[in-house]
């Protein structure tokens, strides 16, 4: 038999390895995956999206470029020829008709680093402007803006053997063993075998991950802050606060104090809908515990107050010292497969490469001359986030919007609006690996990409971790990979000085050589030594070996400010955007489900996945169903001041009373009218851009008179586009 092919799994950000080998014959697919024992982040598990993974990558796949010159007609094929000269003749027209700020690029976490790289060269470099912008806005981008603010730097500090090293984990706005659950397998079973662990999870649903924990606090939708802030004054109060490294290591104490004494445990009890004595029980866990480590994820950051949650956790760390040493930390998990790695190589719209940012007259300096190109081009000040990109759509400022490896028409918020503003676009390149999407809808032109199996590319997990996915098979039909496309256009619009590429290992050393004495620095790591020696973390400067320096950042308690000190921050708590009223009176809050990745375009084409879980649902509380004459299974129409959506209702007491939870995972291609984001709002975190698609106000009301919903049959398996 021969050997297994090493590679990562493409789903979250826990960044699995895992092994792939030729399949039976007669199975459903040409390869068989398993988890990769040697991988040090999974230790050879894997969940059943990373074992499905292979299944749906030969399913209706885009084949061949395809054009139109409007949405109303019907797609042509065409070649890679005359699609490259349609792309560089619009930018020339956009450049002089409208100015770079008309071009605007939305990609993705699923993206590998050098798609990233290569996508930030061609825009923010050749074309001067930071139009680019990624999913991970809609997933991370306040960890992103938390982390620098609190702690000078992006990147999160802790490593996944602090899940096997900790005294108390604090799981905050993280449906971890669903979303996450390898990490969780991890942490459960440590918790499992070692008595005095406490395991706090903070989260308005009793979710899987609730349901293992010794303490839960299921606080109303949007009182994160309140309950931070709680913690801290008891901390302080009963003398778990750490003064010396109070002093020694941080700034902005005393504001802090300031703010935290307005939160006595009977207000925090109040606000958050929780007993007194289960915040003094988290307190007292936090407080007597010698290693503190607490996990977040999209439950902190999807908020119109997203970094103001995420340093109002790291201040509880900053408190008590709990940051810089094994089993201890704030530690986020990423939900994109890489969007750890846009983060590194500048895949945000505020970002440059080697985690610089483009209002940085240095940083600008610095990717400038490494890119040979003149002084300046670089636009001085970020770019549009996406939804600043639909916005532009919406008043005709975008000439181009070109979207890759992601699912705009599911995925964000205020769909109605989004999907009114894409049909307005002139313009829209949309460039995928599967056919159709929900996007394909509102796309002139369709650029066929490899994906994972077909392409060669670095991906780093949460715990900095870069492991090299390389490819096994060939991409089918005329797909082609990212970055190859991204430099193909540069060289034609006459940047060929810059885009030399033949393979992404040249575009990952370039890329390498801007993090070097940078946070991120990876100099240490190229694909040959990742092909030799397996996943490294960063940071690896250039010459050293893999060392335990780099399991953990800020062992030294030297933080990326100009004087070395984390930053406390004072925060009071803003609540919800949009809080619930008489004419919507339930908080609707939104998340993902076990099996399902993000709108489905892999898992839905997964048989085991979609058996799973067949169709969309909303939670609501027995109390709450009763009083609207709801039973488990009816139609329940969903309306938001934006939208509506129709699910069948599943009671359970998982939900609080006035909070329903719908997930996130269905578009129009897999139910009628389902939609998650058909409800929520696009009102963001004024610092991260990130919106708070975690909670908005809905009415519900029962659809009755045998009114079935009609949820649409699996889309079609074969790939129906025109040769
Ligand atoms: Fe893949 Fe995440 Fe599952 Fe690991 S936990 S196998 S990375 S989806």
């Amino acid at each position: 038999m021969s050997e297994p092919i090493k590679t990562l799994c493409p789903y979250c950000g826990v960044g699995c390895g895992l092994e792939v080998i030729p399949g039976e014959p007669t199975g459903k697919t040409p390869w068989q995956v398993r988890g990769d024992r040697d991988h040090p982040s999974s230790l050879g598990m894997v969940c059943v999206k990373g074992a499905t993974v292979a299944e749906s990558i030969g399913k209706d796949r885009l084949l061949y470029p395809m054009w139109r010159e409007t949405l109303e007609q019907p797609f042509r094929r065409i070649s890679w020829d005359e699609a490259f000269e349609k792309i560089c003749d619009r930018i020339q027209t956009v450049l002089q008709t409208q100015g770079a700020d008309a071009i605007c690029m939305y990609g993705s976490g699923q993206f590998v680093t050098e798609d990233y790289y290569t996508a930030q060269k061609l825009m923010k470099g050749c074309l001067g402007t930071n139009n680019f912008d990624a999913n991970s806005r809609l997933c991370m981008s306040s960890a992103v803006s938390g982390y620098i603010q609190s702690l000078g730097a992006d990147g999160p500090p802790c490593c996944y053997d602090d899940l096997e090293t900790t005294d108390c984990a604090f799981i905050i706005g993280s449906n971890t063993a669903e979303c996450h659950p390898i990490v969780f397998n991890r942490l459960r079973k440590y918790h499992k075998k070692t008595p005095h662990v406490r395991l706090i999870v903070v989260d308005p649903r009793t979710t899987p991950t609730a349901a293992a924990a010794d303490l839960h606090l299921a606080i109303r939708p949007g009182t994160d802050i309140d309950l931070l802030n709680g913690i801290a004054y008891l901390l302080i109060q009963s003398g778990h606060d750490a003064p010396d490294f109070v002093a020694q290591h941080t700034t902005g104490f005393a504001d802090f104090a300031e703010v935290v004494q307005h939160y006595p445990p009977s207000v925090v009890a109040e606000r958050c809908g929780i007993p007194v004595e289960a915040l003094e029980t988290a307190a007292r866990y936090w407080g007597e515990s010698a290693r503190v480590l607490s996990l977040w994820s999209m439950g902190m950051n999807q908020s119109s107050e997203g970094t103001a949650k995420v340093r109002s956790l790291i201040n509880l760390h900053l408190l008590t010292g709990q940051i810089g040493k094994a089993g201890a930390g704030p530690f986020s998990l990423t939900g994109q497969p890489n969007a750890m790695g846009g983060r590194e190589a500048g895949g945000l719209s505020h970002l440059l490469p080697g985690y610089r940012s483009v209002t940085n007259p240095q940083h600008r300096a610095d990717v400038e001359t490494a890119w040979q190109l003149p002084a300046g081009r670089i636009a001085p000040q970020p770019g549009r986030s996406v939804w600043e990109m639909i916005v532009g759509l919406e008043n005709d400022e975008v000439g181009l919007f070109w979207i890759a490896a992601t699912n705009p028409a599911v995925s964000l918020p205020d769909l109605e609006r989004t999907k009114a503003a894409l049909r307005r676009s002139p313009f829209t390149i949309y460039q995928e690996a599967y056919h159709p999407t929900e996007t394909t809808e509102y796309a002139h032109l369709l650029l066929p990409a490899t994906q994972w199996s077909e392409k060669s590319g670095t991906m780093t997990n949460s715990e900095r971790c870069v492991t090299l996915a390389s490819a096994f098979q060939v991409a089918p039909g005329e797909a082609r990979e990212d970055w190859a496309i991204f430099a193909e256009v540069g060289r034609r619009l006459g940047f060929a000085t810059q885009f030399p590429f033949q393979t992404s290992a040249e575009i990952h050393a370039e890329f390498v050589k801007l993090t070097r004495d940078r946070p991120c620095d990876m100099t240490g790591i190229s694909h040959e030594r990742l092909h030799t020696a397996g996943p490294l973390q960063w940071p690896l400067p250039l010459g050293e070996t893999a060392t335990s320096q780099a399991k953990r950042l800020y062992t030294d308690l030297k933080f990326h400010t100009p004087n070395g000190r984390a930053r406390f921050s004072a925060y009071h708590s803003r609540g919800l955007a949009e809080p619930p009223d008489q004419q919507f009176p339930f908080i609707l809050t939104t998340g993902r489900l076990y099996g399902h990745w993000h709108t489905q375009t892999r898992t839905g084409r997964t048989d085991k996945i979609r058996q799973m879980h067949p169709h969309p649902f909303i939670e609501i509380h027995p109390r709450d169903a009763e009083q609207l004459g709801i039973v488990e299974g009816d139609l329940v129409a969903v309306q938001s001041r934006r939208g509506s959506a129709q699910f069948p209702a599943k009671v359970t007491r998982a939900i609080a009373p006035g909070t329903v939870f719908v997930p996130m995972h269905w578009g129009a291609l897999w139910a009628d009218h389902a939609e998650a984001n058909a409800l929520t709002h696009p009102a963001a975190c004024p610092d991260s851009k990130q919106p708070e698609l975690k909670a908005c106000s809905v009415m519900l009301v029962p659809v009755r008179i045998g009114e079935a919903i009609a949820f649409s049959p699996a889309i079609k398996t074969e790939n129906t586009l025109p040769v």
